[in-house]
């Protein structure tokens, strides 16, 4: 026991409970607006930056994954895209929750942009992103999570074989039965502080094991 302290102490003293944390951010981090172009139209998720700070202080690295066929659909320009990222990020942070990536598919299958029209394997099912993340960090799908309104967004964390949550904020409820079909284990989430309420309460290695008397 000495010795593996030892060994442990540059560890934090509480495990992280997730390695990553994958979240949707239209209909799940901020208010679905369609396609959003301007940072002024944002609107956090409530409650849930006091959730997020609490992984992020675990040490559970969080990301935006976020399908913007917008861009290839030409409604949207990647500025546009940029400027609400960024924005999204930045309110976050004031709010003590740093996010460790903002990944983003342009792509879409019946886009009008030509270099953007193509079926890809980043675009949410697709899990090219979330594998990209956890590989440059050596990061565990197992030990991570998946939230969104969308089955894309849960099917994305099936795929993975990671946590699972489906919140009933943005288009929720529209594609519950889906994701009740598809993904019958994923959380039931009213909203996303609901879905992090629970995803901390069954973290896989959140609490260290008590100590008997
Ligand atoms: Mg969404
Ligand atoms: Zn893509």
């Amino acid at each position: 026991m000495r010795a593996r302290h030892k060994l442990a102490r540059r560890k934090p003293a509480r495990l992280p409970p997730f390695d990553a944390l994958f979240l949707d951010r239209d209909g799940t981090l901020v208010v679905e607006r369609g396609f959003l172009g301007d940072p002024k139209d944002i609107r956090l998720a409530p409650g849930a930056a006091a959730r997020l700070r609490v992984f992020a202080r675990a040490g559970t690295a969080l990301y935006i994954v976020t399908n913007q066929s917008g861009l290839a659909r030409g409604f949207l320009t990647r500025e546009q895209v940029d400027a609400v990222n960024a924005e999204v990020v930045r309110r976050y942070a004031a709010r003590g929750v740093p996010f460790a990536g903002v990944l983003v598919c342009p792509h879409h299958p019946e886009g009008a942009v030509g270099s953007l029209r193509r079926r890809c394997r980043c675009r949410k099912p697709g899990t090219l992103l979330h594998e990209r993340a956890l590989r440059a960090r050596g990061l565990s799908a197992r030990r991570s999570a998946v939230v969104g309104d969308k089955w894309d967004d849960v099917g994305a964390g099936v795929a993975l074989g990671a946590a699972t949550a489906h919140v009933l904020t943005g288009h929720g409820r529209r594609e519950r039965p889906l994701v009740l079909v598809r993904a019958p284990d994923a959380i039931l989430a009213t909203t996303l502080a609901d879905a992090l309420d629970q995803l901390l309460s069954r973290a896989p290695r959140g609490r260290p094991p008590r100590r008997s008397a």
